[in-house]
């Protein structure tokens, strides 16, 4: 933006993209002396902020110079975009909720849904050329429907055991934490993430905030119910942080 001289903010109508050899460079004209010429990753996009009183032939110029150094830039970029991917090797083998995954490659087109028995492992055959962020998608997808299995079987478990009764629950995203609990609404909020922990983890969570249902504060009474509940609760909070 250009400040004029009655203080108003005009907008800048001189900037403009080029390309040099097959490469977009966006170029923003601003109050400046020095060019500034800058490559930001992941993608690789090139930006030049340049003085006000440039010429597009000098810009030009200029760029044609760098095109070297910007090429090198992009080309470091990528390379660093591609090391978690590199490190982050599709297993073969998962575990979602006790629920055994087992992923191979195939040579059909597109992901297959999976054939799935009660009980049995979920088979997952993904064409050769998925990228690991289609498969991590579709994991989680796995993930959460395992998890809106889980988690009615598990409050009609534990609505038997506890002598209470759950209103309402529901799957969300949640920031801090693993689950929450409205004891007036009888109404319990579980975190999404807990459909890529282990199952006794869910049901930790699921118990204690079925627990506030009986006392609403993290007290003496609620911990000794906790116990009396769930006597393993400590290893299952510990899985839980670990995982
Ligand atoms: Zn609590």
């Amino acid at each position: 933006m250009v400040v004029q001289h009655n203080g108003k903010i005009k907008a800048r109508s001189k900037d403009f993209i080029t390309t040099i050899e097959d490469i977009p460079i966006k170029v923003t004209y601003k109050n400046v002396k020095n060019l500034n010429l800058r490559v930001y990753p992941p993608n690789g996009e090139v930006s030049l902020s340049v003085p006000m009183s440039f010429s597009h032939e000098r810009i030009h110029t200029f760029l044609i110079q760098k095109i070297g150094w910007i090429r090198q830039k992009r080309a470091e970029i990528q390379r660093q975009a591609q090391v978690p991917e590199s490190t982050s090797q599709i297993p073969t083998e998962i575990e979602l909720l006790g629920k055994r995954v087992i992923l191979q490659q195939g040579n059909q087109a597109k992901l297959t849904d999976f054939n799935q028995g009660e009980g049995e492992a979920i088979r997952l055959t993904f064409p050769e050329q998925t990228s690991p962020d289609v498969i991590v998608n579709f994991l989680d997808k796995i993930a959460l429907d395992t998890m809106k299995q889980k988690v009615p079987v598990l409050i009609a478990k534990w609505e038997k055991k506890i002598g209470v009764q759950v209103a309402e629950w529901r799957i969300r995203r949640m920031k801090s934490r693993w689950g929450s609990c409205n004891p007036k609404a009888r109404r319990i909020w579980l975190n999404a993430e807990l459909a890529k922990k282990p199952l006794e983890c869910l049901e930790y969570v699921v118990v204690h905030e079925m627990l506030h249902l009986l006392e609403q504060r993290h007290n003496n009474t609620f911990y000794g119910l906790m116990d009396h509940f769930l006597p393993d609760w400590k290893q299952r909070k510990t899985l839980l942080g670990s995982r």
